[in-house]
């Protein structure tokens, strides 16, 4: 397979789908909208999820671990969270197959028929608050905050890999409070941590903002939310933390004994990042050679390539390579010295490009005899020769630098794609010509956010938390409104 990438500006979408199969992140499967991730792309989602880990538990959160399946009454009982995802459940009907009896196979058995029907978890709430009844009986049992690695399946009809896929990886908290300012609280820390996740580790600026009520968590109070902005000019959520108020509380009866005495329903949340990051991730960063990744999350930081013409020249070059090795290792750099003698120096410098490593060092005979080396940023693709001497310490600083340029420029190019528009001719130009989230005053109503969707195909991202309150008209309805909303168009 030709390892040259369609371009960016040829065809956005086409560079993307190649990219991820290209540079071994993840392919189609033989199942519909289900990928497969293949070794180098889980080790970034491994990087993803030990860095959320770390943060979750550090502000007291602990992993726990609910069935896939989901008895279908339990789903039903929360009226507007089954409404919403009814449309893209998986059900388990039946636990057994047999013979055909024409010889042609297997056929399910009619006679294993479960009593009650079982969903593919699209989302843990239900069995969880389930479960919860169980485990709070007074205020001493709050808060509980509780995090799940899992896989969950929404059946969608139009999937990308990683964007939206039909089996995503995810975690899902689900955390439940004495009081409505406790959860509130809650939620919002959790959004916190994810855009601090996405700006430190991912190197991608996020607003951080409300969801309007029609693209609200099904059975949420509030969904406040990430978005992040893609080079195509096309914004993506990547992530979601719900205030659930007490309806998963109600639907479930789980009530606590307050200090006073009194029984009470509990306050929850519930929020979830996915494999969906990755996508973020590839988006924000990469270039027309291939994957670009931050340091932060890169699985290989630096590549080291000797270049030689015979066995001799590789021995003496390993043994300086291996010092060097081992001194980027103690600094807890992760290092890989490519030593195979089955691709050339000119294959290995295209393959770690399209990969994204951050930075490749090159070695041969002139540089053993000088005591230099060559070093590579991916991300500039400016190249240098160096001491030796200097190596661990140039490393340590330039992989500072790479992870603090990537985040400048996503941000360079998210600020100059926010426009504040006045008419509805004007928004419609903008998302037409340069894209990106345009920032326009909303009349506050689902039926005109409706009709801006049907005419422009753009969705309100989000109510900024940040906004400032200043008079204005509704871009399409001419109505009051007290301020500006993000909109664009979406993955
Ligand atoms: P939700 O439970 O709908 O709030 O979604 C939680 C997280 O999962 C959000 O960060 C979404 O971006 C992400 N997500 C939702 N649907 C999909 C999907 N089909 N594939 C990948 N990620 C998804």
């Amino acid at each position: 397979m030709s390892k040259n990438l369609t371009k960016r500006e040829t065809d956005y979408s086409k560079w993307y789908n190649e990219l991820v199969v290209k540079a071994d992140l993840a392919e189609n499967s033989g199942v519909r909208g289900c990928m497969v991730i293949k070794p180098y792309g889980f080790a970034i989602w491994e990087k993803m999820q030990a860095q959320l880990d770390k943060m979750f538990k550090e502000t007291g959160h602990e992993n726990a671990y609910f069935p896939l399946f989901i008895p279908k009454s339990y789903l039903s009982k929360e009226a507007d969270h089954v409404k919403g995802f009814a449309k893209e459940c998986a059900v388990v009907t039946h636990y057994r197959l047999k013979n055909a009896e024409d010889g042609s196979g297997v056929v399910v058995d009619p006679e294993a028929k479960l009593e009650e029907e079982l969903i593919v978890r699209p989302t843990s709430e239900t069995i969880i608050w389930d479960t919860y009844r169980k485990w709070i009986e007074s205020y001493r049992d709050l808060p509980l905050l509780i995090n799940q690695w899992a896989n969950v399946v929404r059946w969608e009809m139009r999937t990308r890999l990683f964007l939206r896929t039909a089996e995503f990886l995810w975690q899902e908290g689900h955390t439940a409070h004495a009081t409505e300012k406790e959860a509130i609280q809650e939620a919002e820390l959790i959004l916190d941590i994810y855009g601090d996740f996405a700006e430190k580790f991912m190197a991608m600026p996020v607003i951080k903002g409300l969801k309007t009520a029609s693209e609200r968590f099904a059975g949420a109070i509030e969904t406040y939310c990430i978005e992040g902005l893609m080079q195509d000019g096309k914004a993506l959520q990547a992530g979601t933390s719900h205030f659930l108020g007490q309806n998963f509380a109600k639907a479930f009866d789980v009530q606590f004994t307050s200090k006073e005495g009194k029984r009470e329903h509990v306050w929850a949340t519930s929020w979830g990042v996915s494999t969906r990051l990755m996508g973020a991730l590839i988006m924000t960063h990469s270039d027309d050679l291939g994957l670009v990744l931050p340091p932060n999350l890169a699985p290989i930081q630096v590549v080291i390539i000797p270049i030689h013409r015979n066995d001799e020249q590789l021995d003496a070059i390993s043994e300086k390579i291996n010092q060097i090795v081992k001194e980027l290792r103690s600094k807890n750099i992760s290092v890989k010295f490519d030593n195979r003698t089955t691709h050339k120096p000119g294959w290995k410098f295209a393959e770690y490009e399209l990969k994204g490593v951050p930075l490749r060092i090159a070695m041969g005979p002139r540089d053993l005899e000088n005591g230099t080396l060559e070093i590579a940023r991916r991300d500039t693709l400016e190249k240098q020769s160096i001491s030796q001497e200097n190596v661990v310490d140039f490393v340590e600083k330039t992989l500072k630098e790479i992870q603090e340029n990537l985040f400048t420029k996503a941000y360079n190019y998210r600020e100059s794609h926010i426009i504040e528009v006045e008419t509805f001719e004007e928004f419609k130009h903008i998302l037409n010509t340069k894209g990106g989230f345009v920032s326009a005053h909303w009349d506050g109503t689902a039926e005109t956010e409706d009709k801006i969707k049907e005419l422009t195909k753009a969705t309100i991202r989000c109510i900024p938390l940040n906004n400032k309150i200043e008079e204005g008209k509704c871009v399409l309805t001419g109505k009051k409104s007290t301020q500006r909303v993000l909109f664009a168009k979406a993955y």
